[in-house]
């Protein structure tokens, strides 16, 4: 029965975390910070059909903004507007929280907060150096809603 899986995807929501449902890293359709707006860059974004772009710097693992698509409302592709100029003026707030947040933690967090995808990290305490804080992916709030309304 469609109401009973929906009950149970909500209980499941206090055992699962957001490392279950998660987006990987190497999954996620991504700008490096030192794109350039041109025709190029703004069509990918828009035939990637995502709404919010995280904005790496250097390496995928440092994510330092989000781009909304709506932000380049105002964006003429011929004059080839760093994404920089962009980022600086919006300045999204990032919103991270940790691997093992529990799946009905993070939706309180996504109804009162603002945003409506967190990048998600893990302490990795591998290896023989210090400790630091790895970034696995994004969680978004439609990830949350499909665990509640997901059918067998
Ligand atoms: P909206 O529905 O608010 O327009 P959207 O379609 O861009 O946003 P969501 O509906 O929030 O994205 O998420 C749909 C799925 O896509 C989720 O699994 C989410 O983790 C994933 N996702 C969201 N943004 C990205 C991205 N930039 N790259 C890869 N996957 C993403
Ligand atoms: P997003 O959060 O993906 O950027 P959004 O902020 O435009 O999208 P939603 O988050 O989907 O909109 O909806 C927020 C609320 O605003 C909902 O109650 C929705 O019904 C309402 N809403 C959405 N679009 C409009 C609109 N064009 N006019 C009036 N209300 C709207």
């Amino acid at each position: 029965k469609e109401e009973l899986n929906i009950i149970q995807g909500a209980l499941e929501l206090r055992s699962k975390t957001v490392e279950d449902v998660l987006t990987p890293l190497n999954d996620c359709f991504m700008l490096a910070s030192d794109a350039i707006l041109d025709f190029y860059t703004m069509s990918d974004v828009m035939q990637s059909g995502y709404t919010r772009i995280p904005v790496f710097e250097n390496e995928r693992s440092n994510i330092v903004d989000i781009l909304f698509v709506k932000d380049l409302a105002f964006v003429d592709p011929d004059d080839c507007t760093p994404l920089k100029t962009i980022t600086q003026f919006y300045k999204h707030p990032l919103h991270c929280v940790f691997n093992d947040t529990k799946l009905d933690a993070m939706l309180e967090q996504f109804k009162k907060g603002k945003s409506h995808l967190a990048i998600v990290q893990r302490v990795n305490n591998e290896g023989d150096g210090d400790p630091f804080y790895e970034v696995m992916g994004i969680i978004t709030l439609e990830d949350v809603i499909e665990e509640i309304i997901k059918s067998e």
